[in-house]
């Protein structure tokens, strides 16, 4: 077996949550779990709307579709409402795409972009995680 780089994220910045309408779903979340939404925003290169909420370091990110043909239009139609998506928090992005390439798992960004608030990420594919979407995501400096 080939040596594995270790990649040792720090912690679970968000999960993502694909939901038909933030409007809908909100309410659950501050009403019945008691958390707040902190930030709503728009991130119209990957054609949704978020939604922000903070349980201890980890955050849980709404993502509400604003086209059909969008990765988040997609999902809904193929799988319906859920999970889609978990982020790790990890120290040096660039290094980690290096390492995960290193480890044989297949990159769906090459290059680190920037998402929602401001982080810079960079998603694993989910044929190469097990079937989870995996996204590493940072501060910029
Ligand atoms: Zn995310």
């Amino acid at each position: 077996m080939p040596k594995i780089s270790v990649m040792k994220p720090t912690h679970i910045e968000h999960i993502g949550i694909a939901v038909k309408s933030l409007d809908e779903s909100i309410p659950y979340y501050e009403n019945v779990l008691g958390l707040k939404c902190y930030a709503l925003e728009d991130v119209a290169d990957q054609r949704v709307k978020t939604a922000f909420f903070m349980v201890g370091q980890t955050k849980i990110e709404l993502l509400e579709s604003t086209d059909p043909e969008g990765p988040i239009g997609k999902f809904l139609e193929k799988k319906g409402e859920g999970i889609h998506h978990i982020a790790f928090a990890v120290e040096n992005l660039p290094e980690m795409l290096d390492q995960a390439t290193t480890n044989g798992v297949q990159l769906i960004d090459k290059q680190p972009r920037r998402g929602a608030e401001g982080l810079n990420i960079a998603f694993l594919h989910p044929k190469s995680t097990f079937g989870v979407l995996t996204e590493f995501c940072t501060h910029p400096e």
